[in-house]
């Protein structure tokens, strides 16, 4: 048995009919005796809209409101990812970050994670229930909705993985993995079976967009092996872990 995050963008749960498939692939891991938690995005292109819609009310908004509204694209996903699980018979569970708590700094808008309580997400383990977290949102010390900046999902999903001490953590994606180059420019361009953390916060810097560059840093600190995969497919992807060398 392991224990395994697993984390799914916006792609992955672009419509219902994805969404059941991520369930399904849930409900697969599970019956195979793994202990999951899961990490959602907002549903694709829900974030923009919501940055839309603020840019639209005011010229400048208030940083802390302006996370209210940003955040709620995940509070959807995670509340219809419970609804699917349950509806296929796997115990399931919303969390928002606040509900955690997850725990971040006052930089709202780009904040940092501070700490994450394990407590309630081992508690849902040990009886059988898959946790559903809300990624890319936490709370500030005065209780405050935060936001850990655009594509934070991935940094909740190794934040996560660190505190319940998860033996993986798998993001899902819509492409196979991690490539030696782009795939879309290089057509002799192959899929890594392994990167080591360094090598893939060099293509994230040189603007490879598969991983958050802040969560391949945390990962890389916190010694998380990290499986970047297609949610559309059932093949292995590409591990991110330390140099092999
Ligand atoms: N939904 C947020 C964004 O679009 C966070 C994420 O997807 O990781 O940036
Ligand atoms: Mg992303």
């Amino acid at each position: 048995m392991a224990r395994i995050v697993k984390k799914f963008g916006g792609t992955s749960l672009g419509d219902m009919e994805r969404m059941r498939q991520v369930a399904r692939k849930i409900a697969e891991s599970i019956t195979m005796g793994d202990q999951v938690v899961v990490v959602v995005s907002a549903m694709a292109g829900m974030t923009d809209h919501l940055d839309d819609l603020c840019q639209k009310a005011v010229r400048k908004c208030n940083l802390q409101e302006y996370d209210v509204v940003m955040s709620a694209g995940e509070q959807i996903s995670a509340g219809l990812m419970a609804i699917l699980l349950s509806d296929m018979g796997i115990k399931a569970k919303s969390w928002l970050g606040w509900q955690i708590p997850i725990t971040t700094d006052d930089a709202h808008g780009q904040a940092r994670i501070k700490d994450v309580a394990a407590r309630l997400l081992i508690t849902d383990l040990e009886q059988g229930i898959v946790p559903v977290i809300a990624g890319y949102q936490g709370v500030d010390e005065t209780g405050r909705v935060s936001t850990l900046g655009r594509g934070g999902s991935d940094l909740t999903a190794v934040a996560v993985a660190a505190a319940i001490k998860a033996d993986r953590c798998d993001i899902y994606t819509d492409v196979p993995g991690v490539y030696s180059d782009d795939p879309r420019q290089v057509s002799s361009a192959r899929k890594l079976p392994e990167i080591s953390y360094d090598e893939m916060l060099e293509k994230a810097s040189r603007g490879a967009r598969v991983l958050n560059l802040a969560a391949i840093e945390l990962a890389r600190d916190l010694k998380i092996p990290l499986q970047v995969l297609s949610s559309f497919e059932q093949k292995t992807g590409t591990m991110v872990g330390p140099d092999a060398s």
